[in-house]
């Protein structure tokens, strides 16, 4: 009987688990909160990452460690990596957790970015915006996400304001200056590498973001511009120069006809969850195969699929449960604003069925507004 054990505690340890139930796995999960949502049904080591009598006692129970979580101290992470099998490689996450460091791989790759910038002090800033012009955005390095650690900059007058919002974190976690880019679509690669090397990617994958959290995601991403193989070898080679084993997302935003590469997630991402349903393996089922060096599942994706995020609410599940298309996930987390509460994807043979129902679902929960683009990126591409 293998044990995996999961850093982090969250939805996405809790699908992983629900995902290796098949394989006959058992799986252990360490989180920082006794609350997390796996822990409802996923035995739980609860401590801080850095305390190293629970990251010794979870060591003790496991066969391979691996992370729903990419904010776990490099440290603990090499800690664990020390003493059992840990994959992804601490160096990956490493990377991955630093903006700066991830935007200069992407470059060395000939992986393209938008234009950006190292800010450690107020000086920094002004000669950044000089340099990279306006609109841009002022991020934290590390510790960022969902759109969190983050500020947008229109005009100089908003230098000031950039600097008191984040400025006090220039010493302690590092800032970034990026180019803002004025996207037509955002994507993303979602891959997965096999301890052999072996690589595969699902087709590729929209996305839609409202206040820096995904919205939306929809798969197989319409590409007219025929930019996919170009994606898929992006992170094909960012998977190999990392010797990643696992799955992860490469987000890229789509600007004339160009992939700017925004992040990499060094993990099973909610723009992937589509595939619980919607594709031939899940990323949680491919990403603990890959973890332990068992051979990878197709990622072939099965009919259409519309991925919509409950985020800060959970909406009746009535709608999505009548629908004949529709696939239900509540995470059994306690509702805060930003939060990641659950999802529902809805899946069809073909488009027509897919944006019927879709309409059906988001009207009937009164969020029509929030999934729109998502249904006219359908209507406008997919039915003629
Ligand atoms: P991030 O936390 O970097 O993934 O950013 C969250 C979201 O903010 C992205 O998915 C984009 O929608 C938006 N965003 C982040 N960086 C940029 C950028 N340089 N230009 C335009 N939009 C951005």
């Amino acid at each position: 009987m293998t044990t995996v054990g999961i850093l982090g505690g969250g939805q996405l340890a809790r699908m992983m688990a629900l995902a290796g139930a098949p394989l006959g796995l058992r799986f252990l999960v360490m989180d920082t909160s006794a609350e997390a949502c796996a822990g409802q049904f996923v035995p739980m080591v609860v401590g801080d990452w850095r305390d190293e009598r629970a990251l010794a006692e979870f060591a003790s129970r496991v066969d391979v460690a691996t992370f729903d979580f990419e904010n776990v101290p490099a440290e603990s992470a090499e800690w664990l990596a020390a003493r059992i099998p840990v994959f992804p490689a601490p160096r990956s996450l490493a990377v991955a957790q630093d903006r700066l460091a991830e935007k200069t791989l992407f470059n060395e790759l000939g992986i393209g970015t938008p234009a950006f910038a190292a800010v450690d002090k107020r000086a920094d800033l002004d000669a950044a915006v000089a340099r990279i012009g306006l609109p841009c955005i002022l991020k934290t390095r590390r510790l960022g996400y969902d759109g969190k650690g983050q500020f947008r900059l229109k005009a100089a007058a908003d230098l000031d304001a950039a600097w008191a919002a984040l400025g006090a974190q220039a010493g302690k976690v590092g800032l970034i200056l990026e180019a803002f880019v004025p996207f037509e679509r955002e994507v993303s690669v979602l891959a997965v590498r096999g301890r052999d090397g072996v690589f595969r990617a699902w087709p590729l994958t929209e996305n839609w973001h409202h206040d820096g959290i995904l919205s939306a995601s929809m798969a197989p991403a319409t590409d007219a511009a025929g930019l996919e193989p170009a994606a898929v070898a992006q992170a094909r080679k960012l998977a190999e120069a990392l010797d990643y084993v696992g799955v992860f997302a490469l987000e890229l935003f789509v600007h004339e006809g160009r992939l700017l590469a925004n992040e990499m997630a060094p993990r099973v991402h909610n723009s992937g969850h589509w595939t619980i349903e919607g594709a031939e393996t899940s990323q949680f089922e491919n990403h603990l195969r890959a973890v332990l060096g068992l051979p990878l599942g197709s990622t072939a994706a099965v009919g259409l699929s519309a991925m919509l995020n409950w985020v800060g609410t959970m909406p009746a599940a009535g709608p999505v449960l009548e629908s004949p298309a529709g696939h239900w996930h509540d995470y059994g987390k306690s509702p805060r604003a930003g939060r990641k509460l659950g999802h529902a994807t809805l899946r069809s043979a073909d488009p027509a069925t897919l944006a019927r129902e879709l309409a059906a679902v988001v009207e009937a929960l009164g969020r029509w507004q929030e999934f729109a683009p998502l249904l006219a990126r359908l209507r406008a591409e997919r039915i003629g």
